[in-house]
């Protein structure tokens, strides 16, 4: 057994958290590298204290300087660096070997970028990056030989249900089509006329996942499942028709590969973020991840149903912008970032967050992308174009 060096960024969210939840079990197979965090000072200092990773990056030079004499007083040998350059360098040094990406939305592309130019074994939950930037996040993966593992469940899920070759291309390797499984989240069963007055509250109470609050907004819209489509084009090198979104309420499914002899394969557990996260860390080894075992007799009842066009517009907005391709796709989750954000703040209602996406992608035509910087432009001009939405309401 190998000893690994790993940087967790986004330590200080729900899947960093999980993450160190499952290193913490195996202590003599993983060290910590780096960790970093952008909020929770607290957090982040208490996990320096339990697995003392040779740095910890901040966001600013303030908390920096907050954070490095508390970690030195309690004899934590730590060193704290701090801004988006130390992102990039603490997921590239040449010292470490897996980096998870765990931190939320457009934030997370460079330096998971980073990780993938230096060829780690990069385990992929900030599923924003791969969708802003696609084609050349992949082409970035067979360039340098990193290699990409997917923390997303469903796409773990589709991951462990793939042939080993799938990279041959899915037609080669027979498989048909891969269902995308989705919980439907807290308003599957509302009636369509009460989803606008719902509160970030109602949105962020997801029914089986406990999340950041970003996608927990995003599976109440949908989006997340949107984002998870273009997710699984790029992984799996699949058709946006290739892939189907089937609502199972139950969260016990966690995606399923359809085969052209009719072999259907499903991965199923309980819906606990460790499993998809043990399973990347060791892969292909399997290493205990503290989730306990399904009962299959509790969970009785597996559900399928399909999804509502009418209640989750993102769902059609997210396969447009995939379909359009180009810039598209960047400026679909930047707007939905703006429209999320401003969702979460009490600026507009839910109802307006597909609003203010397909209003942001029809005043912005879709560009060829050949370099990171367009990919960039196109996030910020998305993001300027979604907040005169919300200043003017037109
Ligand atoms: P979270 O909000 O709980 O945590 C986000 C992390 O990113 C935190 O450590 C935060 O400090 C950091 N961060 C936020 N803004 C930053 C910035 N501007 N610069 C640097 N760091 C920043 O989110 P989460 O739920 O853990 O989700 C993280 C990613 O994983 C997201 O892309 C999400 O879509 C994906 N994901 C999460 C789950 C889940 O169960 N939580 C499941 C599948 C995929
Ligand atoms: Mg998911």
């Amino acid at each position: 057994m190998s000893h690994e060096w790993i940087t967790v960024l986004g330590a200080t969210g729900s899947i960093g958290v999980s993450t160190l939840d499952v290193l913490a079990r195996h202590v003599d197979r993983y060290s910590v590298f780096a960790l970093t965090g952008h909020s929770r000072m607290a957090v982040l200092e208490a996990q320096c204290q339990q697995h003392r990773p040779v740095f910890a990056v901040v966001a600013d030079a303030a908390q920096a300087a907050e954070l490095q004499p508390r970690l030195a007083a309690a004899g934590v040998p730590t060193r704290v660096l701090h801004g988006s350059e130390a992102l990039a360098d603490v997921a590239a040094d040449q010292r470490v070997q897996v980096v998870m990406a765990a931190i939320v939305g457009a934030a997370g592309l460079a330096p998971t970028l980073a990780a993938v130019r230096a060829g780690k074994r990069v385990l992929l939950a900030n599923k924003e990056a791969l969708v802003m930037s696609g084609a050349l996040f992949m082409q970035a993966v067979s360039q340098s030989g990193a290699q990409l593992l997917p923390i997303d469940s469903e796409h773990n899920a589709i991951f462990q249900c793939m042939p080993q070759n799938y990279g041959a291309g899915l037609g080669k390797v027979g498989v048909r089509r891969i269902l995308l499984t989705a919980s439907g989240g807290p308003f599957r069963d509302y009636a369509l006329e009460d989803l606008a007055g719902v509160t970030p509250a109602q949105a962020c109470a997801h029914p089986n996942w406990s999340m950041g609050q970003k996608i927990s907004v995003d599976s109440a819209s949908m989006m997340n499942k949107g984002l998870e489509l273009i997710e699984a084009c790029w992984l799996f090198d699949a058709r946006p028709e290739q892939v189907e979104v089937v609502v199972h309420p139950q969260s016990v499914v966690h995606s399923l590969v359809d085969y052209v002899d009719g072999s259907v394969l499903a991965q199923l557990g309980n819906p606990d973020m460790r499993t998809p996260i043990a399973h990347a860390l060791a892969w292909p080894e399997r290493i205990d991840s503290g989730v306990s075992a399904l009962d299959l007799l509790r969970t009785a009842r597996l559900d399928f149903q399909a999804p509502d066009p009418l209640r989750f517009p993102c769902l059609s907005l997210a396969r447009q912008a995939f379909d359009a391709g180009g810039t598209a796709c960047a400026i679909l989750n930047a707007a939905n970032e703006v429209a999320v954000q401003a969702f979460l703040g009490g600026r507009i209602g839910f109802t307006d967050i597909p609003v203010i996406i397909e209003h942001t992608l029809n005043c912005l035509p879709p560009e060829r992308v050949e370099e990171l910087p367009q990919v960039m432009l196109a996030d910020q001009q998305a993001r300027e174009q979604a907040e005169t939405w919300l200043v003017k309401r037109v």
